[in-house]
């Protein structure tokens, strides 16, 4: 079993961007109590689970036992939030507690959210309430099942605090692990002071971190700015392809590895509408379902922007340079989204693209005028590519365009056994996970581990999990997310 003191946590960021690293301690938890722990996670990390659920490791999870020689910190960052820049955001209720080796050469950040104020909290508490902690737990666990890129909960630990918010709500503490917290937002951060040493330290870590190659290319800014542009372009696709909606692009919340992160207002789209929108705050519907492409676009600009010393000394130059590196954004996105949805609809790689493009155009008005369920669709669709395509029809209201479509899609030979391992049969289902939250928010955690264990195989369908399988009733009525809470 290993103490506290052999949990070893490197310091990197902090040592190399002291600019960007305010060290600072986590809020004391009167009464820590383990909530959720990813074992495999822990073991992946070298970290013995029963280890983890002694005080010594409660204490590790909320950062108020530090191992020997770790060095927290809050980090400091800039965003973009709906467009308007906020130049000093930062960790305000967040912790980097330091860097574990992922055993591959590589670093895996071990973060804390509602660990306490710090100086970046401004207005507000530096808490987090254990829904909105178990809600992070229980999406990225499933995101990272799908195979999406994402930050990881490790563990979420009740604090025995209580939080003020419109009620007052149990406390906890999310421990997360990320192959970096550096964002968009950080370098406008590094940026907006001026300091090109500071800015040019940054995208040498990011290099260093994310995109190894790029150290070797003759312009190495531009190749880091083409790698993030790249991993973005893959990243929004698998989201599209998942029917996933962030829910606050910011730039603050877009990670220069291409991880999914900040689980504040993400919400599983049911009934396919480009409009979709779920968080209470997103009135103009910047960040809806089908706008989540070019905003990721957007951003991407405003790292480029914030790149442009290091791109070329002619500003002019530089601006042509990275108005070139974000042209392939556009380029690549669509390559990927088109091929996730080949391999959705079960068709060989290879067909060529004046057949399959407008193959996958016609789809989805066929789905949005049949307000049909966006995961259930293409699972059921292996069904007709068996030769039944009756589970599909049920879901649809006007069967001509169905039926035609689905005709000239069987004629190039579908996989359904294909289509069966990228098409989820259980996703997040809205209803499921507010349902879980509301009994874990009173005491029982039975229906958070249920969804969490049905979640972590998503493509493997069970018997009697029917009801992880299903849309929200309709007297669920339309669904409301909240951030910062
Ligand atoms: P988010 O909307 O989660 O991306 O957060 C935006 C900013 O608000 C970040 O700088 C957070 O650290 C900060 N923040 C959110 N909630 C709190 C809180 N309860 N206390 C302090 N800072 C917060
Ligand atoms: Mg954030
Ligand atoms: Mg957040």
């Amino acid at each position: 079993v290993a103490p506290s003191s052999t949990v070893q946590l490197g310091h990197r960021f902090a040592d190399e961007l002291p600019e960007l690293a305010v060290p600072w301690q986590a809020a004391e938890t009167p009464e820590p109590r383990l909530l959720a722990l990813d074992e495999r996670l822990a073991a992946d990390l070298g970290l013995d689970a029963d280890w983890l659920r002694t005080p010594d490791g409660l204490g590790l999870l909320t950062g108020t036992v530090v191992p020997a020689g770790a060095r927290p910190v809050a980090q400091g960052y800039s965003g973009h939030q709906f467009g308007g820049f906020s130049p000093r955001l930062g960790d305000g209720r967040a912790l980097l507690l330091g860097e574990l080796s992922d055993g591959r050469g590589g670093l895996r950040d071990l973060h804390l959210k509602g660990s306490g104020r710090t100086p970046f909290a401004r207005g507000g508490d530096g808490l987090a309430a254990v829904g909105p902690m178990l809600r992070e737990h229980v999406v990225s666990t499933a995101m990272h099942a799908l195979g999406i890129p994402t930050t990881r909960s490790l563990a979420v630990v009740a604090t025995g605090r209580k939080v003020q918010r419109e009620t007052v709500l149990p406390g906890a503490v999310l421990a997360r692990v990320a192959s970096s917290h550096l964002r968009v937002g950080t370098v406008q951060y590094a940026r907006a002071t001026g300091d090109l040493d500071l800015l040019r330290r940054l995208a040498d870590h990011a290099i260093e971190r994310h995109h190894p190659a790029a150290r070797e290319a003759d312009a190495p800014y531009l190749a880091l700015l083409e790698g993030v542009v790249a991993a973005q372009a893959s990243l929004v696709a698998q989201w599209m392809a998942a029917g996933f909606v962030h829910g606050v692009m910011n730039t603050d919340n877009m990670a220069l590895s291409g991880e999914t992160i900040d689980y504040g207002p993400c919400a599983f789209m049911e009934a396919f509408d480009p409009t979709t929108v779920f968080s209470s705050i997103d009135e103009g519907g910047r960040y809806a379902y089908g706008n989540q492409p070019v905003v990721a676009e957007w951003n991407l600009a405003r790292l480029a922007e914030a790149l442009l010393p290091l791109l070329d000394e002619s500003e002019d130059r530089a601006i042509e340079i990275a108005t070139e590196a974000l042209g392939g954004f556009r380029v690549a996105y669509s390559a990927a989204f088109t091929d996730l949805v080949r391999r959705k609809t079960g068709l060989p790689a290879g067909l060529a693209d004046d057949v399959l493009v407008p193959l996958v155009d016609e789809l989805f008005p066929i789905l949005r005028s049949g307000h049909v369920d966006w995961t259930s669709f293409f699972r059921a669709l292996s069904s007709a590519a068996r030769g039944d395509a009756e589970p599909v029809r049920g879901l649809v209201l006007d069967l001509r365009p169905l039926d035609d479509w689905l005709e000239r899609w069987r004629a190039l030979g579908p996989d359904a056994d294909a289509m069966d391992r990228v098409n989820p049969v259980y996703v997040p289902r809205n209803h499921l996970v507010e349902e879980a939250l509301d009994a874990a928010t009173a005491g029982d955690l039975e229906p958070v581990e249920r969804l969490v264990e049905v979640l972590r195989s998503p493509y493997d369908e069970r018997p009697g999990l029917e009801r992880y399988a299903t849309p929200a009733p309709p007297d669920f009525g339309s669904y409301t997310t909240y951030c910062g809470t």
